[in-house]
């Protein structure tokens, strides 16, 4: 086995891998970029190397680079994650050029499937069946078609070196066959600089299931039962779950053996997915299913099959890239449970699902939910930022039941206790879909999401109660109590005020919200709102709302209500009170650093500057202290960041 390897991507799948190289013994590097300095990846690995700048093609592409800091570091593989250099097979020419290992495929295995044209007609020479379509070399306009037209609309076009969703059309009327061309070689073109297509029929009712297979240096292809990846969105996976609702056993056979016959063809090694289209208008059928593409390394939603089979995909991955032979023979692999996962994403759902950015001023996740077990993927931690250069996600909440229902039950449950602020997050979508009577029937095909749109991102306001929560959270804050990101881990502070009565200004979208807040004592809190009393101890609101720059957010079900609040947080910069903390007043780059930690400097101090805004703002010590952090230079922060820390309560 190795003794150290490289894991050239970030974020969660960064993170996972380093969890079981750990688990066996494997010290591990991460590398990173200027915005990842302080990321969970490179805190959780044992050694870190910076790649570079912050766009993805000045460091998590720089395939030399990479390759460089593993010689540098002594690691003897290179694990890619997805994404990134994944399926790039030069890099992979490359890697083993430099007497590493590559933790996956043969550069030719993934040549073979890389184009999905290409790999169409290999997979029809190997017998597995394909969508009715045309992957030929031809790319006229009027053979394409022409084509089209053999084919019966409504076809579907799609970039040859597609991914991710991108560079796909649907064409119902052959009028609009020549527009939706051009759209989509535009698109492809900027997302993969090719803009070959190929043409294909538009599957009715079409459910995504997908084997997980996997194959050694020996000969040996297993496959490790489906996943149902139908809850889509612009083919994009939101939900998707093990095993596949409504699966029978004809039907399985059917696809697992194909499945296995496509990854003998290519002599294929590690972890793959042979992803398959399902016409699903008279059930699961055994001649319904057609070869979509293969994806040729670690699946983003892989944990739902470790959940229902017990085993480690990187384990396998591995072990096998190391030489060993396959962990377990086919007959060894088991069925248990039903697992689903959900990709919660910085997106605002009703605003048509727009990326979001932002700092996850708190950040909470459940352990454990109604009927099942929880596992929680991510590789960001409270405080860290959501940042425009890399994919939005935030996390994978992963469950198992005994069975579907109890494994759905779960989902919801768990969803409903995932606790953001500082970015918006599409968890109550999610929330919704889960509850979803269609998807709960396992009635679902890729567009039941966008059929349901509407329903399933509706926002609902903010009640009074939930109003009430806000302002008792930031008076409580205000009087001096509950400091930190929870504003009920502390009730001292207002109980100094009891029993005064508080009035607080919040806002709520454009509007404005008056509240009057009454400290009874005991822990008894009265909030007045819109004329509506409500009584709460504080206990039992715990946990219930968080506090951050400029805002307070209540909790309630799925659903996370943000209120402008005046800033309770901000006192922290306040001169007179010995403040503990200067935070980032906006997003910027820490451009030239003045103290250092050790340091006594005097109020007023220039410590650092920030550029932001394309202007310069120094930042200078709101009062005399010890410094106990710094930013250090080249930091890019968002608002809120902690730019330096001093040593608490004291003035010098
Ligand atoms: P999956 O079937 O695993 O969802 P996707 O094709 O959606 O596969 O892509 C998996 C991940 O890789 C996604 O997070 C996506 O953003 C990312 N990804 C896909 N294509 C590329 C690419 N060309 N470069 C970088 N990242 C990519
Ligand atoms: P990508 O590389 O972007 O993942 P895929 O070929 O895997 O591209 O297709 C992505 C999604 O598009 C599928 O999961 C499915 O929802 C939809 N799709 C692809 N081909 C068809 C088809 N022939 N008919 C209907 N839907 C399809
Ligand atoms: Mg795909």
């Amino acid at each position: 086995m190795f003794r150290k390897i490289l894991i050239a991507n970030r974020g969660e799948i960064a993170a996972r891998v380093i969890r079981t190289a750990r688990k066996m013994g494997i010290a591990t590097v991460a590398v990173y970029s200027d915005a990842d300095a302080g990321a969970l990846h490179v805190a959780m690995a044992d050694e870190a190397v910076h790649i570079g700048p912050s766009p993805v093609g000045e460091s998590y592409l720089r395939g030399d680079r990479i390759i460089e800091a593993a010689i540098r570091t002594g690691a003897e593989a290179i694990h890619p994650g997805y994404g990134f250099l994944s399926e790039n097979p030069d890099f992979v020419d490359q890697v083993t050029a430099a007497r590493l290992v590559f933790i996956g495929p043969s550069s030719a295995s993934i040549r073979a499937m890389g184009l999905k044209d290409a790999a169409k007609r290999l997979m029809e020479k190997a017998g597995v069946p394909v969508v009715p379509g045309y992957h030929g070399e031809a790319q006229e306009i009027v053979v394409l078609a022409s084509k089209a037209r053999e084919i019966g609309y409504p076809v579907l076009i799609k970039a040859r070196a597609g991914g991710g969703g991108k560079g796909m059309r649907r064409v119902d009327d052959p009028d609009r066959f020549a527009e939706e061309l051009a759209a989509a070689r535009r698109e492809a073109k900027a997302a993969f600089g090719d803009d070959r297509v190929l043409v294909e029929k538009y599957v009715e009712k079409p459910r995504h299931i997908e084997i997980q297979v996997f194959g050694d240096n020996h000969g040996g292809a297993v496959h490790l039962f489906e996943r149902d990846c139908s809850a889509q969105r612009r083919h994009q996976k939101v939900i998707e779950e093990a095993p596949a609702p409504g699966m029978t056993a004809e039907m399985r056979k059917a696809m697992t053996d194909a499945a296995v016959k496509a990854a003998k063809a290519i002599q294929y090694s590690g972890a793959g997915t042979i992803e398959f289209i399902v016409d699903a208008s008279h059930g699961l059928k055994s001649d319904r299913f057609w070869f979509m593409e293969m994806n040729t390394r670690l699946q983003v939603e892989h944990p739902v099959t470790e959940m229902v089979t017990g085993l480690d995909l990187v384990e396998w991955q591995l072990r096998v890239a190391a030489g060993e032979k396959l962990p377990k023979s086919q007959k060894e692999i088991m069925l248990s449970g039903h697992a689903f996962e959900a990709r919660i994403y910085a997106e605002d759902a009703a605003k048509g699902f727009l990326p979001a950015i932002g700092t996850l001023h708190y950040l909470r996740f459940p352990d454990r939910a109604e009927g099942g077990t929880v596992r929680i993927e991510t590789g960001v931690r409270e405080g860290d930022a959501i940042s425009p250069y890399y994919d939005p996600m935030i996390a994978k909440l992963v469950v198992h039941g005994d069975d579907r229902e109890a494994a759905l039950g779960a989902l919801a449950d768990a969803l409903d206790h995932v606790r953001t602020a500082g970015s918006i997050t599409n968890t109550s979508f999610l929330a919704a879909l889960a509850r979803d009577p269609d998807f709960a029937s396992g009635n679902v095909d890729t567009g039941l999401i966008g059929r349901k749109q509407e329903e399933l991102t509706r926002t609902r306001t903010a009640g009074a109660s939930v109003s009430a929560l806000a302002a008792l959270a930031v008076a409580n804050a205000d009087s001096g109590g509950g400091k930190s990101a929870d504003p009920w881990s502390s009730l001292t502070g207002y109980a100094h005020f009891h029993p005064i009565s508080r009035r607080t200004a919040l806002g709520y979208g454009e509007e404005p919200v008056e509240a009057r807040v009454t400290a009874r004592g005991g822990g008894r809190f009265e909030a007045e709102v819109e004329g509506a009393s409500f009584a709460f101890f504080a206990d039992a609101v715990s946990g219930r709302a968080a506090l951050w720059p400029g805002h307070v957010t209540v909790f309630d079900g799925p659903s996370g209500y943000t209120f402008s609040a005046p800033d309770p947080l901000a006192r922290d910069t306040d001169a007179v009170s010995g403040a503990a903390s200067l935070r980032a007043p906006m997003p910027g780059l820490v451009k030239i650093v003045r103290a250092a930690a050790g340091d006594i400097v005097a109020k007023g101090q220039a410590l650092l500057v920030l550029e932001a805004m394309k202007m310069e703002h120094t930042i200078a010590a709101p009062h005399d202290g010890l410094i106990t952090e710094i930013a250090s230079e080249g930091a890019q922060v968002t608002d809120g960041t902690v730019l330096v820390r001093f040593k608490e309560e004291e003035t010098v």
